[in-house]
Formats: structure tokens, sequence, C-alpha cells
């Protein structure tokens, strides 16, 4: 049993009323240790630790600050193999997803802020008779609040531009992924990051990152999760006036046009529906094809979704493990039930009751990747999150109709465009409503660029300066010659 402590002002600590939550192994169905079911007094103690190593924390140069974070990447790095081992406890993903993508992310988003720090330009502003000065100051105190699809991955690009531009913080991991923010606080601690610089408090949402949306001396959230959880944060944390970015759900788009190279793209448009058995904001859950090809790429796509190998998630093969947990499950589900009765039909897949992963533990979340056709575009199927191996075919017969429907959703984070002509894919990607658009490729980040989207899935953007931005206040002092 792994039991996971709180960490607080540089100890390991339980949750002040004992209270714990148990943490599920959804691959197995096991019970693998447990969680502080924190409360306000965690958050309140939290907070304080934060507060205190302010000054200190502040006062480090930006360039001893750029050394602490490759000081952490390397940390991290050196102990790749304990984050894969932890997150696909965690969250049942396969091995070959917790190493390229969460491993190998976590240790970049630390290397990448400490290179792209380097390189932040003097903001400076000359007039005829003044300049401008421009200082990026710390906020302060950073709440930091994350979701289970990618934990130490999404936390970490959180952690290092608020760390990098001075300030402290309280984080809080999702309830179902805690492992991996506590061993970035055992990391943190070895390598002798001053106490109270970073703090985690495990525990609910509706517990423990409430009372961090709501303490006074928190004056920035960068929060990513759920929409309907983010309308909660934004109602608590828009009055205090505080600083606040979302990053929220996505139902997006992946769009194939008439002359898309299909056999050469098609590996990778699956890639983009199933990574992460769907589970990534980013994944293309609707796909929008040309009517004259929509019965070859039926075919070519579901022939290929069924190559894909669902189950034990330390099989080096394996591409898909399990969703989240049982509960998340369900929900997945609860859609595929309703395609039917939206008038949909199963191309391949199907609920875990009716067409089960073979070979798999009892009580555990499986579900087989799964391709439904026949839907409107306007049905509740393509236009809610499903957050699941769930993926909607729709035809098209011109761009006008095409864009109706890709932007005929509440949400606005990404998509892709599958072309056999880039120039003709970039014009179209204009003209989409998203934060976000690939063109002949998916999930290719260069970490300079803006990440966030527009409507439902989010306010402000994530990414290089944009975050760097985003943790800091700006301090403009004009000096007249
Ligand atoms: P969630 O909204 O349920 O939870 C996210 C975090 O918020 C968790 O730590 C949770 O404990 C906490 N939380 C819940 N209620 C809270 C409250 N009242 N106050 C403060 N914190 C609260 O989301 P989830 O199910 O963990 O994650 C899946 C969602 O996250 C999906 O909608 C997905 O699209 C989204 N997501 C978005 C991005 C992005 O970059 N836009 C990235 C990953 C995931």
């Amino acid at each position: 049993m792994a039991d996971v402590l709180n960490y607080i002002n540089g100890e390991f600590v339980p949750s002040s009323s004992g209270a714990t939550i148990d943490n599920i192994n959804p691959a197995t169905g096991a019970t693998i240790g447990t969680v502080p079911a924190s409360n306000s007094n965690d958050v309140d103690a939290a907070t304080k630790a934060a507060l205190d190593a302010l000054p200190e924390w502040k006062a480090t140069s930006f360039e001893q600050r750029i050394e602490w974070l490759h000081a952490i990447a390397d940390a991290l790095e050196a102990q790749s193999e304990t984050i894969i081992a932890l997150e696909m406890e965690d969250t049942g993903k396969p091995i070959t997803l917790a190493t390229n993508v969460d491993a190998y992310r976590s240790v970049a988003n630390f290397r990448f802020f400490a290179d792209h720090g380097k390189q932040l330009p003097e903001l400076r502003y000359d007039m005829e008779n003044a300049t401008n000065f421009v200082h990026r100051k710390p906020i302060g105190v950073v709440g930091l609040i994350t979701p289970w699809n990618l934990p130490l991955y999404l936390l970490s690009w959180k952690v290092a531009p608020a760390l990098l531009m001075g300030n402290t913080i309280v984080a809080k991991p999702s309830e179902m992924t805690p492992q991996t923010a506590t061993f970035l606080a055992k990391v943190l601690g070895e390598i002798g990051l001053p106490k109270g610089v970073f703090n985690v408090v495990h525990g609910l949402g509706p517990d423990a990152g409430q009372a961090i949306i709501e303490h006074p001396d928190i004056q920035g959230i960068s929060f990513t999760g759920g929409t309907a959880t983010g309308k909660i944060v934004a109602a608590t944390a828009a009055p205090m006036f505080k600083k606040l970015s979302l990053e929220l759900g996505g139902k997006n788009a992946t769009i194939v046009l008439d002359d898309a190279p299909l056999d050469e793209m098609m590996k990778s448009i699956v890639r983009a529906s199933f990574a992460n058995s769907g589970q990534i904001c980013l994944c293309g859950s609707r796909i929008f094809i040309p009517e004259s090809r929509y019965d070859e790429f039926a075919s070519s796509f579901t022939w290929h979704v069924e190559k894909l190998i669902v189950g034990n998630p330390h099989h080096e093969r394996t591409n898909m493990g399990s969703l989240i947990s049982i509960e998340h499950r369900d929900k997945v589900e609860s859609y595929i039930e309703l395609a039917i009765e939206e008038g949909g039909h199963i191309l391949t897949g199907g609920t875990s009751s009716q067409h089960p992963v073979p070979d798999v533990p009892e009580g555990s979340a499986f579900l087989r990747p799964t391709v439904i056709g026949g839907l409107e575009a306007t049905s509740r199927c393509a236009i809610e999150e499903i957050f699941g191996p769930v993926v909607t075919l729709h035809t098209y017969t011109n761009e006008d109709e095409l864009l109706d429907m890709v932007n005929g959703t509440p949400y606005g984070l990404a998509g892709s465009i599958w072309t056999g002509d880039k120039e003709r894919g970039h014009q179209l990607a204009t003209k989409v409503e998203t934060g976000i658009l690939w063109v002949n490729t998916w999930l290719h980040r260069d970490l300079r660029t803006p990440f966030g989207g527009v409507k439902n899935s989010g306010v402000g953007r994530e990414g290089g300066d944009w975050s760097l931005n985003f943790f800091s206040e700006l301090l403009n002092v004009c000096i007249h010659e």
C-alpha cells in the first residue's frame, strides 16, 4: 500500500482530520493506498507556509530560479522510471504512453521553461522624453489545480513557470491520481528547494479544491479540468479579482478533406482519436468526412481501430489501457447507449457488458475503442464532451456545411485537418472556432506556442510567454528624461 501524504512546509503530513480517500488502480480494481481527504484547515496551513516562503523565494534572482528548474528537471529525469510506474498505477495507462508522454513531458516542461526564461526579453518602451521599463513581478501565492488524465505532465506545466516567475505554490492534483504530485514534492525536498515554496494538499475538489479557490491569500488560480468545474472556479475566484487561468474541456473536430492521402494518414488519425483511451482534452472525437469518401474512410478507420491492442498496461505492445475509473467508464458507456437512442450505429466497439475486453481483471475499467456512425452532428453524442474512447463519424458535402457542423459545439479547444494540400488546410484552419489546429499532424507541440481554448474550453493561454505573463504581474515604470 502506498499511502500518499500532503506536503506542507517541507513536511509530509496527513490531513488534519485524519480522513482519507482510497486510491484505486483502475487497470486492476485494487486499492493501492490512501489519499488525504484534506479540508480548509489543511489549505490554510499550506497557504501560510507558501506565504512565509514568498519573501525569500521572490528575492532569488531570475538566474537562480532558472538553475532550480534545471536541477528539478535533472532530478526528475534521473527517476523517470518511478514517474512511469506511479502514473501507470494511478491511471491504468499503457507503459509506452506513460514513458513517451507523461514522464518525458514532465521533465521537458521544467527544462523548457528554464531555457525559455533565459530568452525573456527586457520590456522597454522609449518615448521622446521618457522611458518605460516593464517589470515582471510574482503574483504571490498561486493555487494550481489539475486533472487526472496527464497528472504530472499538467502539474509540471504550471509549476515550472510559477516557480520561475517567483511565486510560491499550493497545488491540488486530482484525488484519483495523487502519487506523482507527492513524488514531485519528495524530489523538490531532496534537492533542497526551500521549505514552503511548493506545497501539495490532496483531497476532493469541493473540499480541498474549493478552499484553495476561496482562500484570500491565494492571489492566482491556474485550473485545468472540466468545464462544469471551471464555472464553479470562475464564479468563486472572479468576484475576488484573482488572476485566473482556465483550461477546460473540448469536443475536437478531426476534419478529413477530399484530397487527403488516407493510407498515409490513417494511423495518425486513429492516434488522435484514441491516445490515452481518448482521455486527452485534445483528442479528436468527431470526424468529418466528405460524403464521397465516407465508405472508404469508415472501413479503413474501423479496420485500424480494431488492430489497437487494449489490455495489460505493462505490455509494450498495448495501445490502450483502462479508463480512469469504473464511474467514468459508466459515464462514457451512457453516451454509447445514448448514441443508439439518437439513431447512431456502432461500427466497432460497444459497452463493456456487450463487448468486454478479454483477459482483464474483475473490477477493472477497460473499454474497447468505439466508433459510431449515423448520428446527426447536432446530436448530444456529437457535441458534448465524452472524454473516452468514443468517436463519431459525420459526412459533409461542402465547406459551409462542414464549418457549421465543426463550429456547432459549445467547445473550442483543438482540432486537426488532414489534406494533400497544406495551404488549403491552413486557410480552412483559420475559419474554425478553436484555440489550436493541427494540419496533417496531431499533438505536435512547440512549447513556445499558445495553448488554450475559446468558448467553453477556457479563458487564457498557457505556453511560453503566455505562461510567464500569467504567472507574473506587470509593473510599468515610466521615467521622465
Ligand atoms: P474535474 O473538473 O472533475 O477536476 C479537475 C480538478 O478540479 C481536480 O483536481 C478536482 O479535484 C478539482 N475540483 C473539482 N471540483 C472543484 C471545486 N469545486 N473547486 C476547486 N477544484 C475542484 O476534471 P477531471 O475529471 O479531473 O478532468 C477531466 C476534464 O479535464 C475534461 O473535461 C478534460 O477535457 C479537461 N482537461 C482539459 C485540459 C486543457 O488543457 N484544456 C487538459 C486536461 C484535461
